[in-house]
């Protein structure tokens, strides 16, 4: 399964905002998009500092589509496949499509507070750690339902990243859409997102649209 391997941060300073990408770092000074100086957040790169020409349309759907996609840690072939599937659903195919990203497996479990990054939580799911409605699931794009249970299975319970977890997930704080019980090491799907319940950096959906319905 492809995923990225290079630099994290790196891809921050190519969308010119914080991802939020590894977790606690994110929100400490060791930031780089904080760190460096406005005039030094320039896209990575040798020719990061030149490029000052005026993006064009298709310049800013793409850079859109990027950061979101970058935002969930998620590949090319997989992101188109979950965009088709939200036209396919019919509605507002933007507001279909947040909320298709915001079901998958590891986005909930990082979302639920077991994990400090996306790319941690697709780890955990990737090695068997989690299970849906009482079934061992480790596959990252897996979309919960509403009323769904995730929970960590009893054998991953004895592992020393689970253990005293509980105190961890008591500090904190899951979406409205999803409730945790820390003591199960379990948490449930409420209902899916609508669109004002999903917290992310402004991203403007509409410009993804555009980028794939040329
Ligand atoms: Fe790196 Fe996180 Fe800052 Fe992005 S938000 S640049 S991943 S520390």
């Amino acid at each position: 399964m492809a995923r990225y391997t290079g630099p994290v941060c790196r891809l921050c300073r190519r969308e010119g905002m914080k991802l939020y990408l590894k977790g606690a770092r994110c929100d400490g000074p060791k930031c780089p998009i904080v760190q460096r100086q406005p005039a030094k957040n320039f896209p990575p790169g040798q020719h990061g500092q030149r490029r000052t020409r005026r993006p064009s349309e298709f310049g800013l759907q793409l850079r859109e589509k990027q950061k979101v996609r970058r935002f969930y840690g998620i590949m090319e072939g997989q992101f188109r496949k979950h965009f088709r599937e939200a036209e396919r659903r019919g509605g507002v195919t933007g507001d279909n499509l947040l909320q298709i990203l915001e079901s998958r497996l590891d986005n909930v479990v990082y979302r639920m507070g077991f994990a400090d990054s996306r790319r941690q939580a697709r780890q955990l799911v990737r090695h068997g750690h989690f299970m849906v409605n009482g079934r061992k699931t480790n596959i990252p794009s897996f979309l919960v339902k509403a009323t769904d249970e995730v929970s960590v299975r009893q054998e991953s319970r004895r592992r020393e990243y689970f253990t005293g977890y509980g105190e961890v997930l008591a500090t904190r704080r899951a979406p409205e859409w999803l409730t945790v019980d820390s003591t199960n090491l379990s948490g449930k799907i409420v209902s899916l997102p609508a669109r004002d319940q999903i917290e992310v950096p402004t991203f403007n959906e509409a410009l993804i649209v555009e980028h794939y319905s040329r």
